[in-house]
């Protein structure tokens, strides 16, 4: 059924822990993403509901699945926390996709773990929705992220403030190893483990390192890079992660993770949704300051295995954490410029990138549609300019615009390959909610019309005109719950 081929379960044992999930009493299918089965090879066209309610919650166990949580330590809001672990999260294994890439898929809320200190294992129904919702949208808009395979109600329920109904999350991701995994080796003293860990994760994730002269100096500059350009891919939808701990991010480049997450309605550089980061340490414009601090974390568990002496590896490492900022500037600017329909390098094109964010934040603009609006300027003109560009400093700066935009390209030209940089329809937090409220009373289709949404942000599709619209002040969600 599973074509699995599980090459983390062939690493040393004291990389995790072998353990089943937990069966759970009535497993209920929510949704199943069909196209994904098909495309990571799964044989289940004659499976009905119950089957595949049964495979996703972990109640059977798909043949050559070698069950099994990760280890990993990791920072969590700057504290080190030697081990973490997958606490409620059960790896099945492995496929190799149609595409010939390697994805692991794991269940998540499938019962305890040797990692699972004092939690239950499981997960509540509402971030199980939250979580397949938004890694959907990373995905429709080209974002690289962990999938959703399929949600399966438990049957049982989980105590958290209040009794919730439980559910498991079936999620894909390109491995699940994480800056905290190599931190789990670096705290104990483990050369030999992060030998092996980084020899593994070159040949999943880099394989054009393998014969690199200096491998750990290279691995640390790759995924620097995808790091830096998946922030910057971030930024430029106005997602907000909101828990970027050193355990919550990938080696592969891929966002994981999904809990207090949200896009941005009105646009604000310190604006932070999650109910935890009381600090606003993972506030939007702070992101790709904690992406480097993330990377200097990997950084420090690299340096032992680098080339030349220690005062060489520590020089070549701080070149690569200054180069990090770089390497950001680098993709933010390509991606803004591409949101506003630049083409060509201008020097004045950061301020005229930055001097739009500000326009933004003083009149308290939606992000999404500010951007939105101006291609529909372009080819409507100016009666459908968003209402901002009726205020003088806006209009000041509309002008700019379009000297820069210059009469190389038709307007229209223009506008169409703005329309594929900017979404109409984002996955927006009072969307999420609704959807979630709604499925607490056992009515899912809202979170199926908001998924079906999702998947395809940048058409200007009619049907969907409504979830483009920011929230009334008073669906507005202020806060956002980890849900752990
Ligand atoms: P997260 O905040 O989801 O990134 O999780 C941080 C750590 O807490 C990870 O080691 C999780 O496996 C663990 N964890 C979160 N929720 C639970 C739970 N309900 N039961 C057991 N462990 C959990
Ligand atoms: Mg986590």
């Amino acid at each position: 059924m599973f074509p699995f081929d599980n090459s983390y379960a062939r690493l040393p044992e004291r990389f995790f822990a072998s353990v089943k999930p937990g069966a759970v009493r009535a497993p209920h299918l929510i949704r199943f993403n069909a196209a994904l089965a098909e495309e990571l090879g799964l044989r289940l066209d004659g499976e009905d509901e119950a089957a595949l309610a049964a495979l996703f919650s972990g109640n059977s166990l798909p043949e050559g699945a070698q069950p099994l949580a990760m280890a990993y330590a990791g920072h969590q809001f700057g504290q080190f926390v030697p081990q973490l672990g997958d606490g409620r999260a059960i790896l099945l294994g492995e496929v190799v996709d149609r595409h010939g890439r390697r994805r692991d898929i794991q269940l998540k809320g499938a019962g305890e773990t040797p990692f699972s200190r004092r939690g239950d294992g499981r997960a509540a129904l509402g971030p199980v929705l939250r979580e397949y919702i938004v890694s959907e949208a990373m995905h429709g808009l080209g974002i690289p992220t962990t999938r959703a395979l399929a949600a399966v109600v438990s049957g049982e329920p989980v105590i958290r403030e209040t009794v919730l109904p439980g559910a498991i999350f079936t999620r894909v991701a390109a491995s699940h190893i994480r800056v905290g995994t190599f931190q789990f080796f670096a705290a104990r003293g483990d050369e030999e483990g992060l030998r092996q860990l980084t020899d593994y994760v070159i040949a999943r994730h880099y394989p054009a390192l393998q014969g690199a002269e200096n491998k750990a100096l290279a691995l640390l500059d790759a995924v620097a890079e995808r790091q830096a350009a998946l922030i910057a891919r971030w930024m430029a939808v106005g997602f907000i992660h909101g828990v970027m701990n050193t355990d919550n991010m990938t080696i592969s480049g891929e966002t994981i993770d999904f809990g207090p997450c949200a896009f941005l309605d009105e646009y604000h550089p310190r604006k932070v949704f999650s109910s935890i980061d009381r600090q606003g340490r993972y506030a939007y414009a702070n992101q790709p300051g904690i992406g480097q601090w993330n990377i200097a974390r990997l950084a420090e568990c690299l340096l032992p295995m680098m080339e030349g002496g220690e005062d060489k590896a520590v020089e070549d490492a701080n070149a690569v954490l200054v180069r990090f900022g770089d390497m950001f500037q680098r993709h933010w600017l390509k991606n803004f410029r591409t949101k506003l329909g630049l083409i060509g390098e201008d020097a004045g094109d950061l301020a005229l990138i930055n001097d739009f964010l500000a326009l933004l934040a003083r009149h308290e603009a939606d992000f999404t549609l500010g951007f939105r609006g101006l291609s529909a300027a372009l080819t409507d003109g100016a009666a459908s300019a968003p209402a901002l560009f009726a205020q003088e400093d806006a209009a000041v700066w509309y002008s700019r615009w379009q000297t820069r935009l210059g009469n190389e390209r038709p307007l229209s030209v223009i506008a169409i390959a703005m329309e594929n940089a900017n979404p109409f329809v984002i996955a927006r937090n009072h969307r999420i909610e609704e959807a979630i409220t709604a499925a607490l009373s056992e009515d899912y289709t809202i979170f199926h019309r908001l998924v079906d949404a999702v998947n395809a942000p940048y058409s200007c599709n009619q049907q969907w005109s409504d979830l483009a619209v920011p929230p009334e002040p008073e669906q507005r969600v202020a806060r956002t719950f980890c849900g752990t």
